[in-house]
């Protein structure tokens, strides 16, 4: 297991982000835990994941799973990183139910107080993190490995989410997980300073690019970072619509590559 090791001054305050292309993200902490959401690692866009290699061959370290619904592109590798981590699940409770029940999801990591629903804070890492869990406009459903003629291809996948992340000493942090856009995500912006958000600017299933950056003006993004594109066919193949209309909005933008570390001290981006 890649061990984070002791954690240095000048990274002792030190935040986090990183892409692995779609809605992939993990974030570490300036105690050094790790976040990991919507954990699709062998998306077509991890360059970790491409020439064969095999990005769970060296188990990296994961102590939570957040996950904002059901969908394949969004459970991704969970069940694998579960069990060669032992990370707990941030889910709602139908939704870790039948992974647990179709797809193998430890059961002990799906049932501890991380558990949550939609409109809930709560607390992990010792209280270095809190995790919201907000509504989503989308759908949610688990795919069932046992499908066949008397057994249906979904399972409830219990109601989409986002989340909003406050990591003490370090940014408030949005993934609006798979949603359209809705009026209610000025409600975010209200009760929490969202210094990153992280959009799903896909259209098809989700945002068209317009009104992600419409999304990123609601929930008052002092940043704006695209996801959800570029891998695969029928949503969007690149972020310049977004970034466009982003300028036109006057909100900060930065389009992460695959593979890419943002370091924020405190709530500010430091360095790319
Ligand atoms: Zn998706």
């Amino acid at each position: 297991m890649l061990s984070v090791g002791a954690v240095n001054q000048a990274s002792a305050q030190e935040t986090k982000v990183r892409w692995f292309g779609h809605a992939t993200f993990s974030i570490t902490t300036p105690r050094g835990k790790v976040l990991l959401i919507d954990p699709w690692l062998t998306n077509p866009s991890n360059p970790e994941a491409k020439d064969g290699k095999d990005p769970l061959a060296a188990a990296p370290k994961v102590d939570y799973l957040l996950v904002t619904h059901g969908h394949r592109d969004h459970v991704g590798d969970a069940v694998e990183i579960a069990r060669k981590t032992g990370a707990v699940l941030v889910s709602n409770p139908e939704l870790a139910g039948n992974l647990v029940k179709l797809a193998g999801f430890p059961a002990k990591q799906a049932a501890t107080d991380a558990v949550m629903g939609i409109g809930g804070e709560i607390l992990l890492a010792d209280g270095e993190v809190t995790v919201a869990m907000t509504p989503a406009v989308h759908s949610s459903s688990v795919f069932n490995p046992k499908a066949g003629p008397t057994e249906a291809e979904r399972a409830y996948g219990g109601n989409p989410a986002g989340f909003v992340i406050m990591i003490k000493g370090g940014p408030t942090i949005y993934h609006s997980g798979d949603t359209a856009y809705f009026r209610d995500m000025e409600t975010v912006g209200e009760q929490y300073r969202v210094d990153l958000a992280l959009l799903n600017i896909g259209g098809h299933f989700g945002m068209e690019p317009r009104m992600a950056a419409r999304a990123a003006q609601s929930v008052r993004a002092r940043l704006a970072v695209p996801q959800h594109y570029a891998t695969f066919p029928g949503i969007a193949q690149n972020a310049d619509e977004f970034a466009a209309e982003l300028k036109r909005l006057k909100i900060p933008f930065y389009e992460m590559k695959p593979g890419e570390t943002i370091i924020f001290r405190g709530s500010q981006m430091i360095r790319k």
